[in-house]
């Protein structure tokens, strides 16, 4: 039966844990009877959407993922997509409207959509680096899958000139090994080698690592597609194993002196990570 008008949410679940899930995001795949998604996150979730349609698919099956959703919506059912983070950080929520955009979408009359916010990977990886992104920064991926080298080459300088914190997403994946060489290469132009650099794997979920380390150290350590990597601007320090980026109240109040203690140039570890 078409005749009821169905649902698309495009759900958020945030790092992994289900403790940094919304209330939003439990409800909309509670409410939906479909859940659609890439398999590893779904694995994330596996008792919320338990007794449900559940429709897994693999890696740059985005497309697949996204017009399924829409399907099982125009023949009037509630579908939930799932991503991890946020969905409206290189997550799903685009491509969900354009696919509805090429079937001739109304917002008042089509199929209904949601976005749910959840906590993107910046986020919890900020959280458990201690403060890296207190001043402006830029998120860069270095996936070039679906964006050109180039482009990515130049918003990674651009970035860097402007002395912005740079947030690596897709940093690596076993087919894609260059670019964040490169990325460090490029980077070095413009940082000292002492620069803190925070890695951060599976944020909240098994097998979590955070490190801080520098710039000049970056490729020694272990990164791949489930790891975010901050780097930091002129200003960062690291402290106590921890990042931070000071938002500048030191040059307009007095502070306790223990707070300049931090220097750039002595990357420490945080207890749960791995050694430099
Ligand atoms: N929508 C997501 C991003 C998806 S892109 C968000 O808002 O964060 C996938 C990339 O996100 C991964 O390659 C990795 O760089 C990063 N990422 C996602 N979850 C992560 C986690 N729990 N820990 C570390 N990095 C993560």
């Amino acid at each position: 039966m078409a005749e009821s008008r169905g649902k698309v949410y495009v759900v958020g679940l945030g790092p992994g844990d289900k403790a940094h899930l919304t209330e939003r995001a439990r409800a909309a795949l509670a409410e939906s009877e479909v859940i659609v998604g890439y398999r590893t996150y779904l694995g994330l979730i596996r008792e919320l959407v338990a007794g449900k349609a559940v429709l897994a698919s693999g890696m740059q099956q985005e497309v697949a993922r996204a017009q399924e959703a829409v399907r099982e919506a125009a023949a009037g059912r509630v579908v939930a997509v799932v991503c991890s983070g946020d969905p409206g950080i290189y997550g799903m929520a685009g491509l969900i409207y354009e696919v509805l955009r090429e079937g001739g979408w109304q917002r008042q009359s089509g199929v209904e959509v949601e976005v749910v916010p959840g906590i993107p990977a910046l986020s919890a990886a900020a959280s458990l680096l201690g403060a890296p992104l207190m001043h402006d920064f830029a998120a860069i991926s270095l996936s070039d899958l679906l964006t050109p080298w180039e482009v990515i080459a130049r918003r990674l300088e651009a970035a860097a000139a402007a002395d912005f914190v740079i947030v690596l997403y897709n940093p690596k994946s076993t087919q894609r090994v260059q670019q964040l060489d490169e990325a460090q290469r490029l980077l070095s132009r413009h940082r000292v080698p002492q620069t803190p650099v925070g890695i951060v794997r599976n944020a909240y979920r098994d097998g979590q690592q955070v490190v801080v380390t520098d710039l000049a150290h970056l490729l020694a350590h272990e990164v791949d597609m489930l790891t975010i990597v901050i780097i930091g601007n002129s200003t960062t320090r690291s402290c106590a194993g921890l990042m931070v980026t000071p938002r500048g109240y030191q040059a307009k109040y007095e502070l306790a002196p223990s707070s300049r203690e931090c220097s750039r140039g002595s990357p420490g570890q945080l207890a749960s990570s791995k050694p430099d």
